[in-house]
């Protein structure tokens, strides 16, 4: 429940605190931009008497621009679709005008005093219900037309914005929605959007990744703040803590000043490290990599002192467009991150379609459970010409440089033996083509369900490394689906259950001499890194921008330290203790990276 301080009582332009999950670091001020419908009831406001006439007219106001809105929507309907389709609109322009549900509302803002949206909102509830329950199928009908202009009219009364080209904003602004899907935090300009705030989501969702890629605050799991913000009003996100702070007082940005002014000396130890291997005190050499969504973000790479690229997530190239992505156009991605990185490794993650991340022109069935369904390698074994596209380009950017191939989600060894296979007949047709490719092309799976670590010793066998995929590894483990907010509690990294499905995965690659990393979340919280170095972890791969704060951590931790750590938590029942335990050495070993975190 976000946090309200002070209370609601005080004047609209008092400061309020609103806390959610921290997911990407940093502060940003600015002008808010409330995006998406209002979903659920919105809040009763109690006006005085000296304000009921500007309400009536901010209620005109609203009424006459859902008027344009409806008959602009109806335009581009008819365009596109033709007039039939559009007549609906016109039942939605005759509620808007329906006199007896106009004079309800204006008596109820009048005579309880309530804020109009408000009052717009019970009354067409009240319609709503008494259509729905009418055995006239046209009268039902009108109930849905009642429910989508009652949307509008409080979406304009809060200063809502439902259809925003995100990549057309002018201004700087800070985006608050009820919650973001990747492909359209992956349409966000951050030389426009300062940062971004939703209701839902947890940290490890596509869009909180999304957002650490971008470099751009960002807090999710606010739960009613699109509701209770408005377009046009002035707020401050603490991306390191999850705060959002609605009019900030002078005190307050003050002190956000001063929390930057710390980052900014913390930035600066971070760059003095920035050339320097990721080395343990001990001499124990962990390989560093980062995560990247596009091969334009190969420069950051670099910059971040990481050593090539852990995780391509490559479903970007094909979420942001309207058809799939050539042979050609994916060769040229693969090859110029690869060229850029050279002699470092890329490795490429085959698509990974499904979960919280859609194509909206494949036009793939609605699923009950997506994150169970039909996703990554599944959906690729079954749409063969996708999935060779996709092979033949990576195998023909592995000449360029130095590319690895990951297959994403395997849950058994018949999908590893399929893929590999397939894998092989691409080989084999670009021979025969003569196009040239990769003789030797190192092939690795992400362990990210729990069957894949449990059966880690077959699948190890087969292939050259693994990496732990900790984000949809927990989901599955524990039942948490990792973006939701209400369950965040339950998304626990250091779970007993976790940390020893980690271990049998090491444990299993070690005995087939092949490396494991670690390329989901927990690789770039540094205060896990000891107990994932323990646990006998060859890799890290994290989003670029917490790479020099993994670093930092890395060269402070002594290896006989992170094993003791990882025997206990072997050992342990309670994740919790494990956190303690963990967070305690993390700190003593490198307190600066913590001083300013709640
Ligand atoms: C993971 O699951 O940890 C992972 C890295 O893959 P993604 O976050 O893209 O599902
Ligand atoms: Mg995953």
């Amino acid at each position: 429940m976000p946090e309200v301080a002070p209370s609601r009582n005080l004047p609209p332009k008092g400061e309020r605190h609103f806390r959610g999950i921290p997911v990407s670091g940093g502060v940003c001020r600015g002008r808010i931009l409330v995006l998406g419908r209002v979903r659920g009831l919105v809040e009763r406001r109690e006006l005085t008497e000296g304000e009921l006439p500007g309400e009536i007219n901010r209620l005109e106001k609203a009424l006459l621009d859902t008027r344009h809105d409806v008959v602009e929507v109806k335009r581009r309907v008819t365009a596109s679709l033709g007039q039939k389709e559009a007549d609906i609109f016109d039942a939605h322009l005759l509620a808007l005008e329906d006199p007896v549900l106009i004079s309800e509302v204006t008596r109820l803002v009048m005579e309880e005093k309530v804020c109009a949206e408000y009052a717009f909102q019970s009354v067409a509830a009240k319609y709503v219900e008494a259509l729905s329950r009418a055995d006239d199928d046209f009268l039902r009908e009108r109930a849905a037309d009642i429910r989508d202009v009652t949307a509008r009219v409080v979406n304009n009364l809060l200063g809502h914005q439902e259809e925003v080209d995100l990549r057309r904003l002018s201004e700087p602004c800070l985006i608050v929605a009820h919650e973001l899907g990747p492909s359209t935090t992956a349409q966000l300009d951050k030389k426009v959007v300062l940062g971004f705030a939703t209701d839902v989501g947890g940290r490890t969702s596509h869009t909180a990744i999304m957002a650490r890629s971008l470099g751009i605050p960002a807090v999710v799991g606010l739960q009613t703040a699109s509701q209770e913000l408005h377009t046009g009003e002035q707020a401050l996100l603490d991306g390191y803590n999850g705060a959002l702070v609605l009019n900030p007082t002078d005190q307050t940005l003050f002190e956000y000043g001063q929390l930057v002014r710390r980052k900014a000396t913390l930035e600066e130890k971070l760059r003095e490290i920035l050339r320097q291997p990721a080395i343990t005190l001990d001499g124990q050499r962990v390989l560093l990599s980062a995560n990247i969504e596009h091969a334009s973000d190969t420069p950051s790479v670099t910059a971040s002192g990481a050593e090539g690229v852990g995780l391509f997530r490559t479903e970007y190239l094909y979420i942001e467009r309207q058809d799939l992505p050539s042979e050609e156009e994916q060769f040229q991605a693969y090859r110029a991150a690869a060229a850029a990185l050279k002699p470092q490794p890329v490795v490429v993650r085959t698509l990974d379609l499904g979960g919280d991340k859609f194509v909206s022109h494949l036009q793939v069935a609605p699923e009950i459970n997506p994150f169970l369904g039909w996703r990554a390698i599944r959906f690729c074994l079954e749409q063969k010409d996708i999935f060779r596209t996709q092979l033949r380009a990576i195998l023909r950017a592995s000449v360029e440089g130095n590319v690895k191939l990951m297959y994403p989600m395997i849950s058994g060894l018949e999908e590893l033996n399929q893929a590999n296979a397939f894998l092989e007949h691409c080989r084999a047709e670009l021979r025969q083509e003569g196009v040239p490719c990769g003789d030797k092309l190192d092939v690795g799976a992400m362990v990210e369900t729990p069957s894949a670590a449990l059966i880690a010793d077959a699948l190890a066998q087969r292939l050259d490394f693994f990496s732990i995929g900790s984000n949809d590894l927990i989901q599955y483990t524990l039942a948490a689906d990792r973006t939701n907010e209400r369950v965040a509690h339950l998304y626990a990294p250091t779970h007993p259950a976790i940390v020893r499905l980690v271990r049998m995965t090491v444990e299993a690659a070690h005995r087939h001499h092949i490396w494991v990393g670690v390329c989901g979340e927990m690789a770039g919280d540094p205060v896990l890194v000891p107990l994932l170095l323990g646990l006998g972890v060859d890799e890290l791969s994290a989003a670029p921008a917490t790479v020099p704060h993994v670093k930092y951590l890395i060269r402070r931790v002594k290896m006989p330290e992170a094993r003791d750590l990882a025997e206990f938590a072997l050992h342990c029942e309670s994740g919790a203790e494990i956190l303690a335990r963990t967070t305690a050495l993390a700190r003593e070993i490198a307190p600066s990276l913590f001083e300013d975190n709640a």
